[in-house]
């Protein structure tokens, strides 16, 4: 671990430090809050030893500071020379873990150290499985792209930056042809896998570091394009439409073709019309994609705005 030593007294940062060093750890010495402030920006820290009686910012004050600062949790422990109730109190209050008083003795600050190893192991392991489950909850299982949660999470933030940039955004809605004789021909299971080749498909065909892919319900898509005009919108729909047709899945009881096909329904929104919000754009391109299935399907057509 790397423990940070904080204390105005250069003897005791260095008795205590070699302690620490014993105990086969890293010590970091701070002189006062700003040493100890410039140091946690610098390194992880995994605990502090933290002095109370200090000149300008005391260890209450600091320790307060320090939580403030940074959301991310570490263990302080105080070492003081006071034993009062009064100061363990303020001690824990301010936000610190334990307290001991000095001088400390070797063999208890070391299993003061193990046992606050244990609990920032454990708090890091909650924090990267916290980290984890953030992204599960928003990547689709069958496909492995986008949910819808994420979905809602990419667009808010493609809406405000097109927003503040006044540039285009367009969103494409994809809609598999005949898809409920797929599954009733060939079953479930199949029908899961045909998405799953739909939607590689699709993001095989995005080239744009920009774009993204995401599932919004059973056997619909969004793809998001930034930055792209109605034009470029077009443009892609149809190297998704066609590119999927290459790969040839079978589907005898499709009435376009032998072959699974898809629909795709086309919104933007650009500077000069009065679309206001994410959710109107979705809408724009859901009444778009009806359009392209009232076409024949295998098709896209695009919203077009009254001004
Ligand atoms: P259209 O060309 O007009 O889109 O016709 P369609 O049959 O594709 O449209 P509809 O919306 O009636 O059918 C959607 C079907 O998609 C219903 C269901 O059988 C299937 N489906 C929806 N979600 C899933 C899923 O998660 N897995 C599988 N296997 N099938 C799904
Ligand atoms: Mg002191
Ligand atoms: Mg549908
Ligand atoms: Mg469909």
């Amino acid at each position: 671990m790397n423990i940070l030593v904080v204390d105005d007294n250069k003897f005791i940062r260095e008795v205590v430090s070699a302690m620490i060093i014993d105990n086969g750890h890293a010590a970091i010495k701070a002189d006062g809050h700003k040493q100890a402030l410039d140091e946690l920006k610098k390194d992880t820290i995994d605990l502090v030893l933290m002095d109370i009686e200090m000149p300008e910012v005391n260890g209450f004050e600091l320790t307060i500071m320090m939580r403030e600062e940074h959301p991310q949790w570490f263990p302080i422990i105080f070492l003081s020379s006071n034993d009062s109730e009064e100061y363990l109190t303020k001690g824990i209050d301010a936000g610190a873990d334990d307290y001991l008083t000095k001088p400390v003795k070797q063999v208890i600050l070391s299993a003061k150290i193990r046992a606050m190893e244990r609990i920032a192991n454990m708090s890091g392991a909650l924090a990267r499985a916290n980290k984890q489950l953030e992204i599960l909850s928003s990547i689709d299982p069958l496909t492995q792209i986008l949910n819808r949660r994420g979905l809602e999470e990419v667009l808010a933030n493609a809406w405000q930056v097109n927003e503040r940039q006044k540039g285009e955004l367009s969103i494409l809605m994809v809609d598999i042809d005949f898809f409920k004789p797929y599954n009733d021909n060939y079953g479930h299971p199949q029908g899961d896998k045909c998405l799953k080749q739909v939607s590689d498909s699709l993001s095989e065909t995005l080239n744009r570091s920009t774009d993204s892919l995401a599932r919004y319900g059973g056997e619909e898509f969004i793809v998001v394009l930034p930055f792209t005009p109605k034009d470029g919108a077009r443009f892609k729909a149809k190297e998704l439409i066609s590119s999927l047709l290459r790969k040839k899945i079978k589907h005898e009881y499709s009435s376009v073709l032998p072959y699974v096909t898809i629909s795709i329904g086309i919104a933007t929104k650009c500077a000069a019309d009065n679309i206001v919000n994410a959710t109107e754009l979705i809408k724009n391109a859901d009444i778009a994609l009806y359009q392209a299935k009232e076409q024949g399907r295998n098709g896209y057509q695009t919203f077009i705005t009254d001004v």
